[in-house]
């Protein structure tokens, strides 16, 4: 993915930054615990879209 692209893209509920996971191919909000999919190259920014991040147990 275009990683000025990435510079550019936040999270569309809370504005905060997104992590890039690039083998999964999701942008990921660690505030929300969403990861948003991306597919062909192109981010899907809709809260629909977005898998939901399990909390991690240790
Ligand atoms: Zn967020």
């Amino acid at each position: 993915m275009d990683a000025r692209l990435l510079e550019v893209l936040v999270c569309p509920l809370c504005k905060g930054p997104l992590v890039y996971d690039k083998a999964a191919q999701e942008l990921i909000c660690k505030a929300d615990r969403l990861a948003f999919p991306i597919r062909d190259g192109i981010p899907i920014m809709w809260e629909d879209q977005a898998r939901v991040i399990p909390v991690e147990h240790p």
